[in-house]
């Protein structure tokens, strides 16, 4: 090995005094790039100097390629990375010497064909091919570098021990993924500050920096054949070169290109173009075919010198991102490199039996034919892996979640069918048919001595009410205690008159008394609220509250069940799984106070009025169990819906004056940036209201609700409306949870476009809840013909579940819960509404955590790892 090294720096030393002309050797560094690999690849036996000479051998056979004036550059790179090498080779022969037969021992064992599971992952693999190969000197060595550099491959760094030495360690995170894109060749100061705009940092960040499209420039042409408008590439040789100087000062280049076929004209607005382009030698020009002074030319097209593997040019060649300063070129060059140095020795953590189950690239050939594709059908697979990637990292976070918490042991609530008759022998109606099947999935999950996670999902009105309080009745029947959780002081208290009401008709069949239902919101206070506290608590049932209605405060505050074994989230489809988490656990730390089952964790049932996707449901609640009601109770009339031009409004503003002289009331809603309402937009609000009440409604009584009230002030505002003391309620998003008005007849949305569809839907389900027939009206002058369309889907369809399916399709799942957080890490390739690949993921990921919970075992240690990764900055959030 050290004759290597020192042969090659003995060559390198003369292509400096020769002024960098690659003739220091026969057949130029490229060509000595592969001679070079095999004499020295024998002789690797760790991870540093494989990856190291790896560099060596790209270097110098992209050597060729380089412009003149970086060829010095990577030259002196080229000559450190040696002298390191060097330096390594003296040392280790030291090692051996004292240690005895240390490293030998390590590659014989890995060497068998025989291996122990860990042995059977995909980076042992790798390199025992590469012990075989290595053996047998008259097999054909690596046509290219990169695969030669594929032979060396070994575990990730993370794998083995560290050293302690400080220089070693520093050289070793010079080689690596993790090191600054300054070790790269080429990449000095300056260019790795331009890149640090595209969030390119380290090597790695590279190799996942996709591309957003391509250019098919794989169809090769002979001259004569090409007509305008093709794409194409042609293998040509320059004959002639002219630049003038046009007036405005741009310089104009003509090239002469010729191959056998004839000749064509090339031109170039680039005044270097002379410097890179050399009269009789052969290049690639791969672009579109115009015409210049009459005549077929190729306009500025991409070149590169003819070689047998291309970057630029004659292949698909992939088009990245770029920022200011940064040449597309520069960018693809130096992606290539990382692809051809790094790929081959990628460790893959998806586990080698499944990848060749589902027929995947690994992870290596995957990223290679993402960024520089062989062909179509090479790059849709890849993309393919790498988007179940993905959704694979995302299912296993959530299913993790899932078990995690069922893994939890909770109080069994039977709920026995006699019970469940005198329940539903006190409600005015029958159930649907929808409600029956989701309550089926109920009972059977209260049954078990697990804790039940279930999102209950149903359009505005679809009547989920009902059901939690089944699941509430079942918690009573056993003995034990319910609570119910909304959103606001307003819908608690709605709940509570409704639930009292129903739950009033029953008596409690373990006490025989009627059924003790409170509500603890932030305004029950002083002696009301250590009375119920009181109550809460006691231990005698008989003076027990058997369920208890309240805001998220009652699992916030210091407030402490006897035995509380249900609760229930109404309207909690805007918090994503992370928050969601969150509440759960808080839940259960909650309970954990309690005096009874204090190691029970509480059944827990989210409600949400947003239909949400399959595909959404199967990811951002995809921690969860999913029912959904699909279907309305009879006889709902169907809310007039009408999309109209801002133009149209001062017909709107006289048809709800006649509607508020029938009696009935309207909302207003301006648009606003949720949660952040910025003082701006309320001030339009404001403004609006202002308007409205004095030119507009002089002689109604308008009210105002927005963001930047405080609860109290909003709960005051909904009352007064609910109570028929304003006709006109003006509103921004913040009116939109299920509050009940049942003389509300109008909804009027200005700039609806700025809405999302389900919000929209949830918007108009505030009217319509009474007898009366009423309207939604959307104010909209959209700008876009997506915006158009979904205007137009809210005026033929009242199905929140198709509604929320064309939201979904036309602006993906970041939009979909408007602009919070959806709770979901960042998908490169993958999409969410890619139903079939999603299903397959998380049947995989089902697969693998039923065989391996923990996800603890040596070959799905990196898989972890890439969870994890995966999910840390949303988490993070929480
Ligand atoms: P949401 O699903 O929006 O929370 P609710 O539970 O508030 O809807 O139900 C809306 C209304 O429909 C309530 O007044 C409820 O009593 C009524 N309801 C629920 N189920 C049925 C049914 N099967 N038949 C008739 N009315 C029903
Ligand atoms: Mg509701």
């Amino acid at each position: 090995m050290a004759d290597a090294i020192g042969q090659l720096q003995k060559i390198l030393e003369l292509e400096i005094q020769r002024g960098y002309r690659n003739d220091a050797v026969v057949g130029g560094l490229d060509e000595y790039a592969r001679q070079w690999n095999f004499q020295v690849v024998a002789l690797i036996d760790n991870k540093e100097t494989a990856e190291r000479i790896a560099q060596i051998v790209q270097m110098l056979s992209d050597y060729d390629r380089l412009p003149a004036e970086a060829r010095p550059s990577t030259i002196r790179h080229l000559r450190e990375s040696l002298a390191v090498l060097g330096d390594k080779e003296i040392r280790r022969q030291g090692d051996r010497e004292t240690r005895g037969q240390g490293d030998r021992a390590a590659r014989t064992q890995v060497g068998k064909e025989t291996g122990t599971q860990g042995e059977k992952d995909a980076g042992s693999k790798v390199e025992r091919r590469s012990e075989k190969e290595v053996g047998t000197p008259e097999g054909k060595p690596a046509r290219t570098p990169r695969k030669a550099a594929g032979q060396t491959a070994e575990p990730p760094p993370a794998a083995r021990p560290t050293s302690s030495a400080p220089s070693q360690a520093t050289r070793r995170a010079g080689t690596g993924l993790q090191a600054p894109l300054t070790t790269l060749p080429g990449v000095g100061v300056a260019l790795s500050a331009t890149l640090a705009r595209l969030d390119l940092h380290q090597v790695g960040d590279l190799l996942w920096h996709l591309p957003f499209r391509y250019n098919d420039y794989s169809n090769l042409r002979q001259i004569d054949e090409l007509r305008a408008g093709d794409e194409v590439t042609v293998l040509a040789t320059v004959r002639r070169l002219d630049s003038r100087k046009l007036q405005g000062r741009r310089t104009l280049t003509t090239v002469v290109l010729s191959d056998l076929s004839g000749s064509i004209q090339a031109t170039f607005w680039n005044p270097y173009i002379d410097k890179a382009l050399w009269v009789g030698r052969d290049y690639y020009f791969s672009g579109k075919v115009g015409s210049y002074l009459g005549k077929r030319a190729l306009e500025s097209p991409e070149f590169e010198l003819a070689n047998d593997d291309p970057t630029h040019t004659a292949r698909i060649v992939p088009v990245y991102p770029l920022t200011e300063g940064l040449q597309a070129r520069t960018l693809r060059k130096l992606i290539r490199h990382v692809v051809d140095a790094w790929t081959p020795k990628l460790p893959d953590p998806l586990p080698p039996d499944l990848r060749r189950r589902l027929s995947y690239p690994d992870l290596g050939d995957a990223l290679r034919q993402v960024h520089f594709p062989d062909d179509e059908t090479a790059l849709e697979k890849a993309r393919k892996r790498l988007a179940f990637d993905e959704l694979l990292a995302i299912q296993l976070g959530v299913l993790g979640q899932h078990r995690a918490w069922q893994s939890k042991p909770a109080q069994p609530l039977p709920l026995p069918d006699t019970q469940l008759k005198l329940f539903l022998a006190s409600l005015p109606f029958q159930l649907t048919q929808a409600q029956r099947k989701v309550l089926t999935d109920i009972r059977r999950d209260l049954a078990r001595d697990f804790p039940m996670t279930r999102l209950l999902q149903g359009d505005v009105g679809s009547g989920k009410t009902v059901i939690a309080a089944i699941a509430m009745w079942a918690a009573v029947c056993n003995g034990a205690q319910a609570a119910i959780m909304a959103p606001t002081e307003i819908l608690a208290e709605q709940h509570y008159r409704k639930l009292k009401d129903q739950f009033g008709r029953l008596l409690n069949p373990q006490t025989g008394w009627p059924l003790r239902v409170d509500l603890l919101t932030g305004s029950v206070t002083g002696k009301k609220r250590q009375e119920l506290l009181a109550a809460l608590a006691a231990g005698d049932a008989a003076a027990r509250t058997d369920i208890l209605i309240g805001t998220h405060a009652l699992i916030q505050e210091n407030v402490v069940f006897q035995d509380l074994a249900v609760i229930v989230v109404d309207e909690q489809h805007r918090f994503g799984v992370a928050q969601r988490a969150a509440l759960r656990e808080k839940g259960a730390a909650f309970n954990l106070s309690t005096s009874a089952g204090a190691n029970d964790t509480p059944h827990t049932l989210v409600m949400s009025a947003t239909p949400i996707p399959r595909t959404l449901a199967l990811t951002i609640f995809g921690d969860m169990d999913v029912s959904a009601i699909d279907e309305l109770p009879p006889g709902r009339q169907p809310i007039k819906t009408y999309w109209i031009k801002p133009d149209a409004r001062a017909r709107v503003y006289k048809f709800i004056e006649a509607q508020v002289a029938e009696g009935r009331q309207a909302f207003i809603i301006y648009p606003l940036v949720e949660e952040s309402e910025s003082l701006q937009d309320v001030g339009s609000a404001v403004a609006e209201h202002q308007r409205l009440q004095t030119r507009v409604f002089p002689r109604l009584k308008v009210g105002l609700l927005h963001g930047r009230l405080t609860g109290k002030e909003k709960d005051a505002v909904m009352r007064a409306f609910a109570a028929g003391d304003y006709h006109i309620l003006v509103s921004t998003a913040v009116v939109e949870v299920g509050i009940d008005i049942a003389n509300a007849t109008v909804m009027l949305i200005e700039n609806a476009e700025r809405f999302g569809l389900s919000q929209l839907h949830q918007f108009r389900g505030r009217v319509g809840r009474g007898a009366h027939a009423s309207y939604c009206v959307l104010v909209s002058d959209p700008g876009s013909d997506t915006s158009a369309e979904r205007l137009r889907a809210m005026e033929r369809s009242q199905d929140g579940f198709a509604l929320a399916e064309i939201d979904l399709q036309l602006r993906g799942p970041g939009e979909f819960f408007g602009s919070r957080q959806s709770g979901l890490p960042d998908l490169k390739l993958a999409r969410i509404s890619d139903a079939r690949l999603l299903e397959l993921a998380r049947r995989e990921a089902e697969a693998l955590l039923s065989f391996d919970p923990g996800l603890r075992q040596p070959q799905h240690q990196l898989l972890a790892q890439q969870m994890t990764d995966f999910w840390s900055h949303e988490l993070d959030l929480s």
